[in-house]
C-alpha cells in the first residue's frame, strides 16, 4: 500500500510587495489598509513627498522597526535612479522581506508605480496596491472648489506637465479645448515649465478663465492662490509658490465665491 509523503515543511510564502499610497501629508488622511500595511513591513523604501508625520505614525511603537531607505531627493541628495529602487524591491522581496512602496499621494497617480508593478510582476511577485489620496484631490479641498459641479464642469483631467526625456509633452492647445468643454484640468508637475503650459492653453482658452495654485496642499503649510490663466506666471512669481504644486484650470474654480481673495494660506 502506498500512502502519500507527509510534507514537513510550510510552504514558502509568495514573495509580495506593497505599493502604499501615503496620501499628500496629513497622517489622519492615510487609509486604514494603507496603515495596517505599513505597520507590517520589515523594509520601507519611502518617497522624498512623503511626509515626515506619516513615516512616524508609521513607525510609532514598532519593536522591531524596519529598514528604512528614503529614495527621494530630500536633503539636497540626487534622486535613486529608478532602476534601483526597482532592483533593491525585488531582490528583497525574493528574499523573504515584507516589503513596501510608500509613495506619496497615490501610487498609480503620477507615481511610477505602474513601472514598479510591471517590474515585481515580471519576476513573479505579487503586487499589492493601496491607494492614497492624490494631491490633485487634496488641491480641491484646500481650495474648497469640488472637481466637478453640475452647473460648471462635467469631468476632470490629470494632466502631468512634465514630458519623459525625449518624449512629446501633452498638447496644451488640445486640452485647453478641453476644458473649454467643461472638463477641469489638474496639472500636476506643472511649475518647471509654467510659461510653456500657460502658452499653450491660451492658444485655445481665453486669457480670462479662471485658474489656481495650490502648494503643499494637504499639508500644514498649505498655500494657494487663485488667478487667471492669462496671469498665471506672474501670480505664482508674486506669490513664491514652488513645487509641489496642482495646477488648476478651469470656470468650476467660479464655484467658490471666497476664491475672490488673491492669495490664501490654507493650514
Ligand atoms: N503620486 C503623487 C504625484 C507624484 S508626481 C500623487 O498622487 O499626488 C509629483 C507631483 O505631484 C508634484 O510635482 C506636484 O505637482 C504634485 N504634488 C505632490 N504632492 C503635492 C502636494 N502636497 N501639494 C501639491 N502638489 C503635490
Amino acid at each position: 500500500m502506498t500512502t502519500s509523503p507527509r510534507c514537513s515543511r510550510t510552504p514558502a510564502r509568495t514573495p509580495r510587495c506593497a505599493l502604499v499610497g501615503a496620501g499628500p501629508g496629513d497622517p489622519e488622511l492615510l487609509t486604514l489598509k494603507a496603515l495596517r500595511t505599513l505597520r507590517r513591513a520589515t523594509l520601507l523604501l519611502v518617497d522624498d513627498l512623503v511626509s515626515d508625520a506619516v513615516l512616524a505614525l508609521a513607525l510609532r511603537g514598532r519593536r522591531q522597526p524596519p529598514r528604512v531607505v528614503h529614495v527621494g531627493k530630500r536633503g539636497g541628495c540626487r534622486s535613486t535612479p529608478q532602476a534601483f529602487i526597482e532592483r533593491l524591491m525585488v531582490s528583497a522581496a525574493l528574499a523573504g522581506e515584507r516589503v513596501v512602496r510608500l509613495k506619496g499621494g497615490d501610487p498609480f497617480v503620477f507615481g511610477r508605480g505602474g513601472e514598479e508593478a510591471e517590474a515585481l510582476r515580471a519576476q513573479g511577485i505579487a503586487v499589492e496596491v493601496i491607494n492614497g489620496i492624490t494631491s490633485g484631490l487634496a488641491a480641491s479641498t484646500a481650495l474648497g472648489v469640488p472637481w466637478t459641479h453640475r452647473d460648471h464642469a462635467h469631468g476632470v483631467m490629470l494632466v502631468t506637465g512634465h514630458a519623459r526625456e525625449g518624449a512629446a509633452g501633452p498638447d496644451w492647445a488640445v486640452l485647453g479645448a478641453a476644458a473649454a468643454q467643461g472638463l477641469t484640468l489638474i496639472i500636476y508637475m506643472g511649475m518647471a515649465r509654467l510659461t510653456a503650459v500657460q502658452a499653450g492653453l491660451l492658444r485655445a482658452l481665453p486669457g480670462h478663465t479662471p485658474a489656481a495654485v495650490v502648494q503643499a496642499a494637504g499639508t500644514a503649510q498649505a498655500r494657494a492662490c487663485d488667478c487667471t490663466l492669462g496671469t498665471l506666471v506672474t501670480a505664482v512669481q508674486a506669490h513664491g509658490l514652488g513645487s509641489p504644486a496642482i495646477v488648476v484650470i478651469g470656470d468650476v474654480l467660479q464655484a467658490r465665491a471666497a476664491l475672490a481673495t488673491p492669495e490664501r494660506h490654507v493650514a
